[in-house]
Formats: C-alpha cells, sequence, structure tokens
C-alpha cells in the first residue's frame, strides 16, 4: 500500500479555500487535520471539528514539549498542527490535508521535503475584500488586517508547488482534483504497482 500523501494547502482567509476542502473532503480517504488555535470560537465552529481551541498556555506547554509538527503565530493568535497523528494516517494510506498559513506551510515544506504545496489565489484583492466584507464575521479593524496579511501572504505563492485561482468556484475544486490525481499518476508514486506487474510478467 502507498503512504498518504501529505498535502499542504494556504490562501488568504476569505478565499473560499474552505468550500473547495468541503468538496474535496467528501472522499473519505482524505484525512483534514483538525489544527489547535488560541483565536476565539466564531459563530458555528465546533470544537474539535473546525478547530481544537485551546489557551495560551497549554498550546505554549505543547510547542515546549515539542509536539508540535509546526504553528505560526497569525493576526496576534497561535496555530498548529500536531505531529502525532500526522505520520500515522499517512502509513494507513490516508491523504492528510493541512489546511495552514504560508509561514507554518514553510517550515512544514522543510521538515517533509515529500509534501505537495498548494496556494489557492483570489481572482483578485478587490474581490477577495468583498468575500470578507459579505462574510459578515469580523470587525472592520480586523478584516484590514486580514487583507494586509492576504497580500503579504500572496508574495510567498510561488514557493508552493502548485497555485489554484478560485475564480468560479466549481473550476477551482475540479484543479484541486487535478493536482492531487497527477501527483498520483507520477512515476514515483506508482512504483509499487509498477513493480507488481514486471515481477509478474
Ligand atoms: P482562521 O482564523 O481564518 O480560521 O485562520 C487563519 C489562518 O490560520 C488561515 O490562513 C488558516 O489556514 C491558518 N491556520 C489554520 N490552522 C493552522 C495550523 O495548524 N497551522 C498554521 N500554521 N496555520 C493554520
Amino acid at each position: 500500500m502507498n503512504k498518504g500523501l501529505l498535502i499542504v494547502v494556504s490562501a488568504p482567509s476569505g478565499c473560499g479555500k474552505g468550500t473547495i476542502l468541503e468538496e474535496v473532503l467528501k472522499d473519505k480517504n482524505y484525512y483534514y487535520s483538525v489544527s489547535l488555535t488560541t483565536r476565539k470560537p466564531r459563530e458555528g465552529e465546533i470544537d474539535g471539528v473546525n478547530y481544537c481551541f485551546v489557551s495560551n498556555d497549554d498550546f505554549e506547554k505543547l510547542i515546549s514539549e515539542n509536539r508540535m509538527l509546526e504553528y505560526a503565530e497569525y493576526c496576534n493568535n497561535y496555530y498548529g498542527t500536531r505531529n502525532d497523528i500526522i505520520e500515522e494516517m499517512r502509513e494507513n494510506g490516508r491523504d492528510v490535508i493541512l489546511e495552514i498559513e504560508v509561514q507554518g506551510a514553510l517550515n512544514v515544506m522543510k521538515k517533509c521535503p515529500d509534501a505537495i504545496s498548494i496556494f489557492v489565489l483570489p481572482p483578485s484583492v478587490k474581490e477577495l475584500e468583498r468575500r470578507l466584507r459579505k462574510r459578515g464575521t469580523e470587525s472592520d479593524d480586523v478584516i484590514n488586517q486580514r487583507l494586509a496579511k492576504a497580500i503579504e501572504e500572496m508574495n510567498s505563492a510561488d514557493k508552493y508547488n502548485y497555485i489554484v485561482v478560485n475564480n468560479a468556484l466549481e473550476d477551482a475544486i475540479a484543479d484541486f482534483k487535478a493536482v492531487i490525481k497527477a501527483e498520483k499518476l507520477k512515476a514515483d508514486y506508482a512504483k509499487e504497482i509498477l513493480d507488481e506487474v514486471i515481477k509478474n510478467a
């Protein structure tokens, strides 16, 4: 059995990355890594499903115990991925998706050179602002802070393996799936089946 892929996805908040992933995750072979965060839950968010919501002290304790694969500070809150479950899932053949911001993603790329990285880009900054305001979950201050962060993050998009533009949602979903499909068709990934066919020739 092939080891599962490690797929790192980043996008400025408001890019529609959540909606793309919701569709992709209908395939139950994916394992969505639930992150830890010190940010307060938004309305409708469920602890253990969207995030594990923890205190600053608890987060810093996990860092000091070396139990985070990666973490970052984003808009004054900690966000991070615990390292215990990722490898286990991959060994069991599950494709693991990390939905994380740029700093954490760059760290994962360094630590796990086999990770596949995808940056979801909005069609324009203007459209991103419109989507953020429409969401209506954040104050003007927070929206402006997130927009500034978005522009900063887009400057790192070229460090990713793939860029998916979320203009029309259907197309973005298809592009995302095409990336994963292409990764699984790589000779390296298909080596096991190749060996099997040759052995039985
Ligand atoms: P939000 O507050 O909008 O849910 O997330 C803010 C940012 O934190 C998003 O870019 C999201 O991808 C990122 N994020 C969520 N979980 C993690 C994580 O585990 N690690 C890192 N580095 N970033 C994360």
